[in-house]
């Protein structure tokens, strides 16, 4: 497999600083920026030569996946943390609620109700970010403003106290374009600064923005945490669908 060739440590290092640089450059404090290292298809082998790198928080985007990966590495590792950034289905709430702190991939109303089911029968609170479509190739997130400020205004009548708005997750678009880039993520910084003023009850100051290929443009534009996969762990190897 090409995993073997793949030295996780050098490649965190390697991020790690060219965030500390991308933050410098653009203007931003040292420390702004988070990593969340996206270990989907890749085995827990590579999360916990990560976690030996010093590496916490980690994302998934498929709840099962997520669940037979991080229910071991919990045992070993409690103190790791794991964010759900894939489109969720109501049947997965149940489990994507066991298992992590943060679904940053709210992108409909009835998911918070029923993540506040699930919240509340496992007497756990968890942390959710707004994800907000901004880019025309991606499918997921509010497609509106109307629609998300309905969600936010939700959360604002205490109907689902376990449910802590904490921010906002944006893809750009699939594209060499870095202005098309820049415009997606800068349309994402402005309706967060929006919708925070709007609901200024809840502290929803992160802003989940950047992948490999497009982190840096993230930074510039304000990102608190960019969401690497490739650059960490190397090319994935997709099951065939
Ligand atoms: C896979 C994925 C990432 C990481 O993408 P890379 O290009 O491998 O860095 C980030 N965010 C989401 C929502 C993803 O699904």
């Amino acid at each position: 497999m090409i995993m073997n060739c793949i030295d996780i440590r050098t490649n965190l290092e390697k991020i790690k600083n060219s965030i500390t640089d991308v933050e410098r450059l653009s203007g931003r404090e040292t420390g702004s920026v988070k990593l969340l290292a996206v270990s989907k298809f890749h085995p827990v082998e590579s999360v916990i030569d990560a976690i030996k790198a010093g590496q916490v928080m980690f994302g998934e985007n498929r709840v099962q996946e997520a669940f037979s990966k991080f229910e071991e590495i919990y045992k070993t590792y409690p103190k790791t943390e794991l964010h759900i950034i894939g489109t969720l289905q109501k049947n997965k709430v149940g489990h994507a609620v066991k298992i992590c702190s943060c679904i940053e991939s709210v992108d409909r109303l009835d998911l918070i109700q029923e993540i506040e089911k699930y919240c509340l029968s496992n007497n756990k609170t968890i942390r959710i970010l707004f994800e907000y479509h901004t880019g025309e190739d991606s499918k997921s997130g509010f497609t509106s403003y109307e629609s998300l400020e309905e969600a936010v205004a939700y959360c604002a009548e205490g109907k689902s106290p376990h449910v802590i708005p904490s921010g906002f997750m944006t893809m750009a678009p699939f594209t060499k374009d870095e202005k098309v880039i820049h415009t997606s993520f800068s349309s994402m910084r402005k309706t967060a600064e929006k919708i925070c003023q709007e609901f200024p009850q809840f502290s929803m100051e992160n802003l989940s923005m950047g992948m490999s290929e497009d982190y840096r443009i993230a930074i510039e534009e304000g990102a608190t945490e960019v969401r690497i996969g490739t650059a960490i762990f190397g090319e994935r190897e997709y099951p065939a669908s």
